[in-house]
């Protein structure tokens, strides 16, 4: 057991204990997978019940990249709505893609239920809430479009609203009832026991610095040894690094922060009381959700400015709390900290095959623990001859995203604007 800095309030209060896995042995293996989030654990996951020898590489712990830091939102879907998939997959390619989606969550749920997972689920769906009359009309075309596929999605008038936020100032909501919300780092960790049970093994603090390859096997290099392996799976999402040329270059990284409060107990009776998570259609959204034991976790698009005591992201979350729950009095909070979301241009998630055996899964736009998991199956399935069908999206082409580095500044600095006048 190692201590770090906690890297969000997840892996503090998560009932799936950390664990510092060192199972690093040169050898050689079928897969050796790079990321120690929801996709490479998932990858790993389901290739050691198919049989595969497989190692996880993490180059820091166990979910600090994005699967220990997001809002534990289990959401069905992408960003885009149905027709907006189908015009860039076609009509065909793109149904496949929503069907897989829509049925992400179930599937999550279940394995958070077979492999007996402790990640406070809760599986009462997640809301869309609208900020303004103009949001609410988004919500409708998102309502219809889900009806036309048949998909369990539910408008919330402003009174229905009020009752499942508990706060009068949303226009109307869309509760989305396949979806739910979990302590995302302890699914996270949980995958990686279920993982390890099955047969993967895998070594925290290990870089991978160098993928070489050598007579039609994969050198994987690390500072701490290296093993030889058939098939390469990069699950670097937000966090890649240089490793593979080009593959940072694909995606762009947005900021977003969180700030969790202390328990409230009775204070929050009303707040979400069902336990739903929910994100606004602001541009530059929020989201709030509580925990299992009461506390609000409230964040937005941008850097952390300053820590939970004090700063203007302190200040602004304690200004939206008020504005939301006018009756709710002071808070305290508890813990603080940010992530990098992975954006892609057509906002859709990419799978890549990047050379002879070599995949990566990237770029999933904010929408990362069905997307992780689902995609860490369909790739076991690849990898195991079930045919490039089983992929929720075809693979494509590595692209620059261009120009992005300027307008993520421009975000950046957009975000920070936001926070500043919001908190004063
Ligand atoms: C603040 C925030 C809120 C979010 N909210 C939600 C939400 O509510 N719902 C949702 O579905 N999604 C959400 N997301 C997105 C979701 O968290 C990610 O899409 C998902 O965690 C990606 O999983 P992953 O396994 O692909 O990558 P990650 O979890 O980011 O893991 C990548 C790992 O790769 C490791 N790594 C990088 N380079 C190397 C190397 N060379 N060698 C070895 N290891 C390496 C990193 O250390 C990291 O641990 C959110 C993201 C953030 C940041």
């Amino acid at each position: 057991m190692r201590h770090n800095d906690p890297v969000s309030i997840w892996g503090l209060v998560s009932q799936e204990t950390e664990n510092y896995y060192n199972d690093l042995v040169e050898r050689e293996v079928d897969l050796a997978i790079i990321g120690g989030g929801y996709t490479g654990l998932s990858t790993a996951l389901h290739c050691a019940e198919k049989g595969l020898s497989c190692h996880v590489f993490e180059a820091k712990d166990i979910g600090f990249g994005g699967s220990g830091r997001n809002v534990g939102l289990v959401n069905a879907g992408v960003w885009l709505l149905p027709q907006e998939v189908n015009k860039i997959l076609g009509e065909i390619q793109g149904k496949h893609f929503l069907t897989q989606f829509s049925r992400a969550p179930e599937y999550v749920f279940s394995l958070i239920e077979k492999y007996r997972i402790q990640c406070e689920v809760a599986r009462t769906g997640t809301i869309h809430a609208a900020h303004s009359l103009k949001g609410y009309s988004n919500l409708k075309l998102r309502k219809e479009e889900w009806d036309r596929l048949g998909e369990p999605v539910d408008l919330l008038s402003r009174e229905e609203m009020a009752a499942y936020s508990g706060s009068p100032a949303f226009c109307g909501g869309l509760l989305d009832h396949r979806a739910g919300t979990i302590n995302p780092m302890a699914y996270c960790r949980g995958l990686a026991r279920a993982a390890r049970a099955a047969g993967a093994s895998i070594s925290c603090q290990t870089p991978v610095s160098k993928l070489e390859r050598n007579a039609s096997r994969w050198r994987v290099i690390t500072p701490n040894g290296e093993i030889m392996a058939r098939n390469v799976v990069i699950g670097t999402n937000a966090y890649t690094d240089e490793l593979w040329p080009g593959l940072r270059r694909s995606i762009a990284t947005l900021p977003y922060f969180q700030i969790a409060t202390l328990p409230l107990g009775n204070r929050i009776k009303t707040i979400l009381p069902k336990r739903q998570g929910l994100w606004d259609t602001g541009k530059i959204m929020f989201s709030l959700r509580r925990d299992i034991s009461g506390r609000l976790i409230i964040g937005s698009m941008g850097d952390l400015l300053g820590s939970s005591k004090s700063g203007v992201s302190c200040q602004w979350a304690r200004k939206q709390l008020c504005r939301l729950f006018p009756g709710l009095g002071p808070v305290e909070f508890e813990q603080a900290w940010q992530g990098q979301i992975a954006m892609t241009s057509d906002h859709l998630p990419h799978v890549h095959k990047l050379s002879e055996n070599l995949y990566s899964a990237i770029g999933y736009n904010g929408r990362g623990i069905t997307t992780g998991t689902i995609f860490g199956k369909a790739l076991a399935g690849l990898l195991t001859g079930e045919g490039a069908e089983t992929l929720p999206i075809p693979t494509s082409q590595l692209n620059n995203f261009k120009g992005f580095r300027f307008k993520a500044a421009f975000y950046r600095i957009a975000f920070a604007g936001n926070q500043l006048f919001k908190s004063i």
